[in-house]
């Protein structure tokens, strides 16, 4: 039976008067890989802080596992804009990392040989071990997203919330980055929520669309998208079969 690890129940935020987010309800299954996608200001990042808690469920509720709970500690964040150009920003990659490891911490907050172990692990998986020593200002933008991947997976999180991480990378590198969150999903079923702008590209990994436009415009996998009356509506004919492209080749059930 399918687990719902977040569940959440008309959900309304307002910043002052201004509403950001209508009414929203959806629920996460285990494993699934959802692309969150939307025009700009659609909502996209205040939706996925208030799943993390960073902001308060002010109307509706949130539940993980059944339960509401203010700040889930399962959960992994690769926050929006964090590429850095500064060539003298002092921390290493080690250490970011191991800083990702300290907010899971008690008092007081020391490292031992065990948590480098684990950071080395996760330097490893994602295969930038060799940076461990490297200033994260020196390294290229795959590389630097890469180590915020490591700390949002260093507590082995069962899910990864990541906020536009792609934005600023090269299309290869891009690709790369996509492939190795599809792996991180398929291996070792880490749930992921992926925020994008690119309806296009998310359609290739994602296993789900959720289309906010402040409201919940659409949610279900892409075959579902591909069939949706609305979603022909909303986007005609032919921008909904390059979207589920999946489907495009005559393996759509309806005429393009
Ligand atoms: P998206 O991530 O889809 O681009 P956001 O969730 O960032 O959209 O923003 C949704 C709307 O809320 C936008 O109109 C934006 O201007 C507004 N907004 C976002 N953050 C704040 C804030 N801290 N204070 C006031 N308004 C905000
Ligand atoms: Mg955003």
């Amino acid at each position: 039976m399918a687990e719902n690890l977040i569940e959440v129940s008309n959900l309304s935020f307002k910043f002052g008067k201004h509403e950001v987010l209508q009414n929203i309800s959806f629920t996460v299954q285990k494993g699934d890989y959802i692309g969150v996608v939307g025009p700009n200001g659609s909502g996209k990042s205040t939706l996925v802080k208030i799943i993390l808690g960073l902001y308060p469920v002010a109307a509706g509720r949130v539940f993980f596992n059944n339960k509401e709970v203010a700040r889930p500690n399962f959960i992994g964040y690769l926050p929006q804009k964090t590429i850095t150009n500064d060539k003298i920003f002092p921390a290493t990659v080690g250490e970011i990392v191991a800083m990702g490891l300290l907010v899971s911490k008690k008092e007081p907050r020391l490292f031992n040989s065990w948590d480098q172990q684990i950071i080395d692990r996760i330097l490893q998986k994602l295969k930038i071990f060799d940076l461990k020593e490297k200033r994260i200002g020196n390294l290229s933008g795959g590389q630097q997203q890469r180590v915020l991947l490591a700390r949002a997976m260093v507590n082995n999180p069962q899910v990864l919330v990541l906020d536009e991480p792609t934005s600023a990378l090269d299309p290869q590198i891009r690709e790369d980055f996509y492939n190795l969150l599809k792996e991180l999903n398929e291996k070792e079923r880490v749930t992921i929520l992926l925020v994008s702008h690119d309806i296009g590209s998310v359609g290739k990994y994602a296993n789900k669309l959720l289309y906010l436009d402040r409201e919940l415009a659409f949610y279900g996998t892409f075959e579902e998208f591909c069939n949706s009356r609305k979603m022909t509506e909303y986007f005609g004919h032919i921008s909904q079969h390059q979207f589920c492209w999946r489907h495009v080749n005559g393996k759509c059930n309806h005429d393009h």
